[in-house]
């Protein structure tokens, strides 16, 4: 069975000192539950010395490469030393604002894999595409591409999350109905690449302006495991509520 999961995804905000105190504020309201917060990279180290075993830290990207002459960027192996355990992985705002590709993506994927990190893999559409119909081939193409190369036993731990890019930071969600029928389409998908055990261990999250306000009727759905949660994610009391929600 797919395991359920909220992650947080903090992007580019908070301060290390923030960061602390955002940390600290989860720690007292999390009790028995666990999550994932996937962290800017300047915050790794500080942030895994400070977390217990509820909380598993992640990072927002990594290098295609695995070392050498890349100035500014970041390897899976110096994400690993630092302990981190995921990776957000082709999100719509590094493919919008940094030429990530679907080549990138899988290279990335691949680099992740190697040094066990899990990848937290995202799909989703524009706004056009989901007007024009034609969202699901677009989004089976994501995942097809994301996922060239990797076989059974690196998918099993590996996560999808689809996040309709006209929902990101908009304050639109899809409807239940919507992120539904996205998600069964991935399994399925999942199902046809892989095989019954894949699909059903795969977990497949929610991503798109989540709140605690619609966290309940996302999760109630069938292949909704989850949510990859980010501007509600800064805030412990919403974050909180979020993972209550699941
Ligand atoms: C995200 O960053 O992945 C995201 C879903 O953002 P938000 O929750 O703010 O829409």
């Amino acid at each position: 069975m797919s395991k359920k999961v909220v992650i947080g995804n903090w992007k580019m905000n908070t301060t290390i000192d923030e960061a602390i105190n955002l940390v600290i504020d989860l720690k007292e309201g999390l009790g028995d539950n666990s999550t994932i917060i996937c962290v800017p990279y300047t915050h790794l180290g500080v942030v895994q010395e400070i977390v217990d075993d509820r909380i598993a830290v992640g990072a927002q990207n990594l290098c295609q490469y695995e070392n050498g002459a890349y100035t500014g960027e970041i390897s899976s192996q110096m994400l690993q030393s630092l302990g981190a355990e995921f990776v957000v992985i082709g999100h719509s705002e590094r493919r919008t604002h940094f030429n990530e590709n679907d080549e990138t993506v899988n290279a990335k994927i691949k680099q992740a894999l190697l040094s066990d990190i899990v990848p937290i893999i995202c799909c989703g559409e524009s706004l056009n595409l989901r007007q024009s119909g034609e969202y699901l081939p677009f989004i089976e193409g994501q995942i097809k591409a994301a996922l060239g190369g990797v076989d059974k036993k690196a998918a099993l731990d590996s996560i999808i999350a689809y996040e309709p890019i006209w929902a990101i930071g908009t304050g639109e969600t899809a409807s239940a109905d919507q992120a539904q029928e996205v998600h069964a389409f991935i399994r399925k998908l999942l199902r046809s690449l892989y095989d019954e055990e894949t699909a059903n261990h795969m977990s497949i999250v929610y991503g798109g302006s989540v709140k605690p306000s619609n966290a309940t009727e996302l999760f109630q759905q069938k292949d909704i495991d989850g949510a990859l949660v980010g501007g509600a994610s800064l805030n412990a009391s919403d974050f909180l509520q979020i993972i209550n929600a699941l």
